[in-house]
């Protein structure tokens, strides 16, 4: 999607510290992190929110989640533990509509943000 900021994200026209990319999903560090280790990775596809998801989605949405398993040991904080987050809409605080997951950790975290 041509005005999508994860879009040009993935593609490389807007720069991004990058961690990983595959042929489905691409994770880089949140440009305002609000834990010492926070991740997005988003599906290369653009979806814009759980909301529109199809069932044809539904592997490539356990691959997101199989990545951060990935990248949480890669980043040392797998222990300790984390947090994975996907918000949905303007109540939940969603302000990208390209699917991301958020993946916070490095520090004890309260319940809700
Ligand atoms: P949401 O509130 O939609 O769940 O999360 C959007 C996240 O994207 C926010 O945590 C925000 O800091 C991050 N973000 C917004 N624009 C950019 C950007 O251009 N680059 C990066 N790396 N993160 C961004
Ligand atoms: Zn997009």
């Amino acid at each position: 999607m041509s005005d999508c900021i994860f879009c040009k994200i993935i593609t490389g026209d807007i720069p991004s510290k990058h961690v990983y990319h595959d042929d489905q999903v691409t994770a880089f560090r949140d440009l305002n992190p609000a834990a010492p280790t926070h991740i997005l990775i988003v599906p290369n596809k653009h979806i814009d929110s759980i909301n529109t998801l199809t069932n044809e989605d539904e592997q490539l949405i356990g691959h997101l989640f199989t990545t951060a398993k990935q990248i949480a040991a890669q980043e040392g904080i797998a222990e300790n533990g984390y947090r994975l987050i996907i918000n949905t809409g303007a109540h939940a605080g969603q302000t990208v509509f390209h699917i991301h997951l958020h993946l916070l950790g490095g520090a004890p975290m309260r319940l809700m943000g």
